[in-house]
């Protein structure tokens, strides 16, 4: 059968880190049946437990958010400093839900006008399988892991195959933090494994952030099985410039954030859409600011782009751009791999990107902004909404009534003005059309595993 290798390679030098054994099947059929046995008493508890145990995983978040950093830093070559953004926002969930959870889980009397008693409970449902990738290792874990265990579901998880140490950092605070250790189990499991998983009839729902094709594939199981899943895929937000913006500072701040994370960002500002007049201009800026970003070591301070996550990541991002250009669009900046050992690409712009390349329906998970014009708002919005994806978008502008009004216009499950995917524990996050289904975060993530069920008496 299919085994998968949990293995990391640094992909700043190339240089082979570590290497994880393989879950067995007998390891996978015992965990199923620990984090079963666990759900009865994990649920049990009083919520006042749970939430006091998911406030011990933040505390351990800040106690630790230098070796996390590190780690991730090393797995997937993320700058130090935002890895430490990332680590501090893990943390902020397992609070939020922390802080939250045992009032969201409050029963709710409900008076529809007659005599009898209606109430309706939350509960959990029971054990859940979560899939994870790599490009912010514990902050997606944390979305999912922080709401369905203050719930009282019982997790197993399969994280990315290449961040194997940052998987087992988490398994370790959550234990340590007083989560029983079979109330969340890290998996190394390979792809079929984890439909074996959730084919059981122990497991009762799948959350996976990833790929389309990796969402078809385990969604495919959930659904031939009556499981609940929900799905965190991939976009191509639109981010749109209106005519009223200082150019250069909009500029600026725009290339910075799609560069952020090497662009390996599902939300990140894929189409920049600018009016006709300031196309230049602002290309320009962008193009500078780019060029000037400082791309080298993660583990530095002052870096402010690392290397992608892995060689054939890169090379998949160069050779989408290099096909772009070769059916007519401009390379404005970089398009191509850095010369030297690792996963190094240089940050890159294009424009003349028409709608017959593949490059304008494709999300490019890398460091690449595509810059389109614009003649008119509605033609700006028209474009941003022509997509398969609609994870987010956002409009920059001074008018911020105008804006919030263009914002709205937009089909996708989270809309900004003059930011881009901010991301809160608080606030909803998820998608619609091929982006996914289900929200994380907030009280939304609270009830997709959830049964809110009717205690009626006459
Ligand atoms: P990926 O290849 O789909 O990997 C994600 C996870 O799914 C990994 O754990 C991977 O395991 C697993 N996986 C892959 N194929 C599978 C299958 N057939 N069955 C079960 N599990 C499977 O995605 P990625 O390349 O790491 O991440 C990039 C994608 O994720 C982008 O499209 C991005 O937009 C999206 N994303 C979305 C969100 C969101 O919230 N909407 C957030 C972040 C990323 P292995 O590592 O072992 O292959």
């Amino acid at each position: 059968r299919e085994i998968q290798t949990y293995r990391i390679e640094n992909p700043a030098t190339g240089v082979f880190e570590k290497e994880f054994d393989s879950t067995s099947d007998a390891d996978v059929r015992a965990a199923v049946e620990r984090a079963h046995a666990a759900f009865d008493t994990w649920r049990r508890e009083s919520a006042q437990t749970r939430a006091d145990a998911m406030k011990r995983v933040a505390d351990a978040y800040d106690e630790r958010a230098d070796e996390l950093a590190r780690t991730i830093a090393t797995e997937m070559g993320k700058p130090l400093t935002e890895a430490k953004g990332e680590v501090e926002l893990a943390g902020s969930i397992f609070r939020w839900y922390g802080e939250h959870g045992p009032a969201l889980l409050e029963e709710e009397k409900l008076d529809i006008g007659d005599e009898a008693s209606s109430v309706v409970v939350t509960d959990p449902i029971g054990v859940l399988m979560g899939v994870m990738p790599w490009n912010f290792p514990h902050y997606q874990v944390a979305r999912f892991a922080a709401p369905n265990l203050m719930l009282g579901n019982t997790i197993l998880l399969k994280h990315a195959s290449i961040c194997g140490s940052s998987a087992v950092f988490i398994e370790e605070i959550l234990h340590a933090a007083g989560v029983p250790e079979d109330a969340y189990i890290n998996l190394f499991v390979s792809n079929d494994q984890v439909t074996s998983i959730i084919e059981d009839s122990r497991v009762r729902g799948v959350s996976l952030t990833g790929s389309e094709g990796a969402g078809i594939a385990v969604a495919e199981t959930a659904a031939k099985n009556l499981k609940m899943s929900v799905l965190e895929l991939g976009g191509s937000d639109p981010l749109i410039v209106l005519d009223d913006v200082d150019v250069a500072a909009t500029a600026e701040a725009v290339a910075k954030a799609r560069m952020s994370n090497a662009g390996q960002a599902c939300n990140s500002p894929k189409r920049i859409f600018v009016p006709q007049a300031m196309f230049a201009e602002f290309t320009d800026v962008v193009v500078t600011t780019v060029g000037e970003l400082k791309v080298g070591d993660p583990l530095d301070q002052a870096t402010e782009m690392g290397p992608l996550s892995s060689i054939e990541a890169r090379d998949g991002v160069v050779e989408q751009v290099r096909k772009a250009v070769s059916e007519g669009a401009t390379l404005r900046a970089g398009g191509d791999a850095l010369d030297k050992d690792g996963a190094w690409m240089a940050p890159t712009v294009i424009t003349g990107v028409t709608s017959e390349m593949d490059a304008y329906a494709e999300e490019i998970f890398g460091p690449v902004a595509m810059i389109f014009p614009y003649s008119s708002v509605d033609e700006a919005v028209r474009v941003a909404n022509d997509s398969s994806f609609g994870l987010s978008g956002s409009v920059w502008a001074k008018d911020v009534e105008k804006a919030e009004e263009i914002a709205r216009r937009l089909e996708v499950g989270m809309t900004y003005v003059n930011e881009h995917g901010t991301t809160k524990a608080g606030l909803p996050f998820g998608g619609v059309r091929r982006s996914g289904y289900g929200r994380e975060l907030g009280r939304w993530g609270f009830t997709e595993f959830a049964n809110p069920k009717l205690v009626r008496v006459a």
